[in-house]
């Protein structure tokens, strides 16, 4: 295996579920595992954290179809867009939809319809997030059709925050007006609601109790990492990941020969120059170049010249690092936020970006 790996901790995002749980009870959770589990591995983290959710949550019909084909047998929800031809295929795996058009809607009914089958869904109502989803104010005649499609189960009705963590929530509880407003349709006329309402995000998890209804769904704060640095932090999580790498080479560098593509840094003297086997091409970005910081034998160095594709190097000053020391990029002391600043993202992008090339090792 290469020395670049990276290193995800089972029981801590098990333990971040159960505090999350303990916050938001008597609400079902929803754990969020798209975007192969926000780049944790979703091979290891799906089938231990699955026993211990109530709902999976993805963004694609393949994701749901990988997870199946895995043997995932919990309900899953795809929450992104879909095409009516990829219907079928929702029916095929026991997939939940999510339906955003009065005309996915009908293709739905249709297509259970042919098949003699029921298939489950969760209208989707757009409150402010202009993504996908009917707008609140054009609900009504979404949920009236949603009532005669008598091979649709209308299992759910949910809707997105777009500023649930920030620290001003006006936008937020519009949003989560808007929705109790569509939501209060079926008691105007006396009518049994879908019975799983939900909405809220990590930002609302934390922000917005009163958008928790049935069930909630908590993507990055299950990862143990906090939507911002000025959310409210009234759930304790903690990160599972730690990325690591060894020294692959290390020499001394003179001033007057600058390191790397583009020379953008030398050294004022010389110095203990090491290269690390890890690129942008795993994930770790170029923009970084000359900002991040990384972990070499337990203490903090700069990384310095160009990010390569497949390498980097660190200045480790006078110091001694040969190859094979123990190096760590992100982890004990270097956090999702610090390399969000680095490279000018958020932590999301961060962790999602770390790529297919670096192996997951899964701690249970
Ligand atoms: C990704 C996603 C989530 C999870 O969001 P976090 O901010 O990571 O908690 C919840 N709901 C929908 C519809 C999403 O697309």
């Amino acid at each position: 295996m290469r020395p670049t790996y990276l290193e995800v901790n089972l029981p801590r995002l098990k333990q971040n579920l159960e505090n999350i749980r303990a916050h938001v009870a008597p609400a079902k959770v929803m754990a969020v595992l798209k975007a192969n589990a926000y780049g944790h591995g979703i091979d290891g983290v799906a089938p231990y954290i699955a026993p211990h959710a109530d709902y999976i949550g993805v963004a694609l019909v393949e994701e749901g179809i990988h997870l199946r084909e895995i043997g995932i047998h919990k309900p899953i929800l795809v929450m992104g867009g879909t095409l009516p031809e990829q219907i079928p295929a929702f029916i095929q795996h026991n997939l939940t939809l999510a339906a955003s058009s009065l005309e996915l809607l009908d293709a739905a009914e249709q297509a259970a319809q042919s098949a003699k089958t029921k298939l489950k869904v969760h209208l989707k109502i757009d409150t402010g997030m202009e993504r996908i989803g009917v707008h609140d104010y054009e609900a009504e005649p979404f949920l009236e059709k949603s009532l005669s499609c008598s091979h649709l189960d209308i299992e759910g009705i949910f809707s997105h925050f777009a500023n649930s963590d920030a620290p001003d929530l006006v936008h937020a509880k519009l949003q989560l007006e808007r929705f109790s407003e569509v939501l209060y349709f079926y008691e105007r006329r006396s009518l049994p609601r879908p019975p799983i309402r939900h909405m809220a995000n990590s930002g609302a998890v934390l922000q917005l109790p009163e958008s928790h209804f049935d069930m909630v769904r908590p993507g990055l704060m299950f990862y143990g990492v906090y939507p911002g640095r000025d959310v409210k932090r009234t759930v304790d999580v903690k990160p599972a990941l730690t990325w690591h790498s060894r020294v692959a080479y290390s020499k001394i560098t003179q001033p007057g020969r600058p390191v790397s593509y583009g020379s953008l840094w030398q050294p004022q003297s010389p110095a203990r120059i090491v290269t690390i086997p890890c690129g942008y091409a795993d994930g770790y970005f170029r923009r970084m170049t000359n900002q991040a910081q990384v972990i070499v034998n337990g203490k903090k160095y700069p990384q310095v010249g160009r990010i390569c594709m497949d390498q980097f190097m660190v200045n480790v000053g006078n110091d001694d690092a040969e190859a094979g020391d123990e190096v760590v990029l992100f982890g004990d002391g270097i956090t999702a936020e610090d390399l969000a600043e680095w490279a000018g993202t958020n932590e999301y992008e961060v962790m999602t970006n770390i790529s297919a090339r670096v192996p997951r090792v899964f701690v249970r």
